[in-house]
């Protein structure tokens, strides 16, 4: 297998709105083909990348942005970004590129009505992209990026909310389910994916809708049979309940329950957790 034709992923915030010391809010460092892209940086997601093994020591060397939709809990720190790449620190000049559900050119908006030219960043272009489902953006490389819409709570922007496919140059699918309930687009787009980065917020007894609990993930891997399940957005209650080992026992497909700082490749290993 070549190195530069794969799909790397950093689970940076294996957790949901309510932080713990192992599991952070969302937020993922991808690398497709070599190329990288911060997928949901949810609160503390630029330190957290800064500080991983294997991803970028530098906020100048976020090429891209990918939003699954504007919940605070996984974009609070693209203000942040904005912020950092005011600074005269910041080096990079290449454009920037912010893409997310539609709705995200006026959240952008709405950043800059709060913060005026604070974020706006000094030397780099920004280039909005606003998908809709269905709808792609071509990477770098090679690789690309599909929408497909979940079933989750709008925002005040009224925007869709959306999961999106990985897809690398060799045809490698990584499925990342965004924040939803039972989805019949999801199950579409999860099957027979290589890895399947699925929210799994509550336990079955508090399953609410807009989200997913381990039964509920089990149901979709026994039904679309992924190479892999890789649980995130994992709140406390549900971590100690061990639901890897449910979804792998109803659905027969290898799971694992991320943590922040997991590694993952498109072969399904865990190369390292700290
Ligand atoms: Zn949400």
């Amino acid at each position: 297998m070549s190195f530069d034709r794969m799909i790397r992923l950093h689970v940076l915030g294996a957790g949901g709105a309510v932080p713990t010391a192992t599991h952070g809010p969302a937020a993922y460092w991808l690398e497709i083909d070599g190329h990288g892209l911060l997928l949901d940086p949810g609160p503390g997601a630029l330190v957290r990348l800064v500080r991983q093994r294997g991803a970028p020591d530098s906020v100048d060397a976020i090429p891209a942005v990918l939003l699954s939709h504007l919940h605070l809990d996984h974009t609070a720190d693209l203000t942040a970004l904005l912020f950092a790449l005011h600074s005269v620190v910041a080096r990079a000049a290449d454009p920037l590129v912010i893409a997310g559900p539609p709705g995200t050119a006026a959240y952008l908006d709405r950043l800059r009505d709060l913060y005026g030219h604070w974020v706006e960043p000094r030397q780099r272009e920004l280039r909005v992209r606003e998908l809709a489902p269905r709808g792609a953006l071509d990477l770098p490389g090679g690789g690309r990026v599909e929408a497909f819409g979940v079933a989750h709570a709008e925002d005040r922007f009224g925007a869709g909310c959306l999961g999106y496919v990985f897809l690398d140059a060799a045809g490698r699918r990584l499925v990342y389910s965004g924040d939803t309930g039972p989805s019949p687009d999801l199950t579409a787009a999860a099957r027979a994916c290589d890895l399947l980065l699925v929210e799994c917020t509550t336990p079955d007894d508090l399953a609410v809708d807009g989200h997913l609990s381990p039964a509920r993930v089990a149901d979709l891997a026994r039904n679309t049979r992924p190479g892999r399940v890789v649980l995130t957005h994992q709140f406390p209650l549900v971590v100690a309940l061990d639901p890897a080992r449910t979804v792998a026992a109803r659905s027969g497909v290898p799971c694992a329950a991320a943590r922040d700082g997991d590694v993952f490749v498109i072969d399904g290993e865990t190369e390292m957790r700290s």
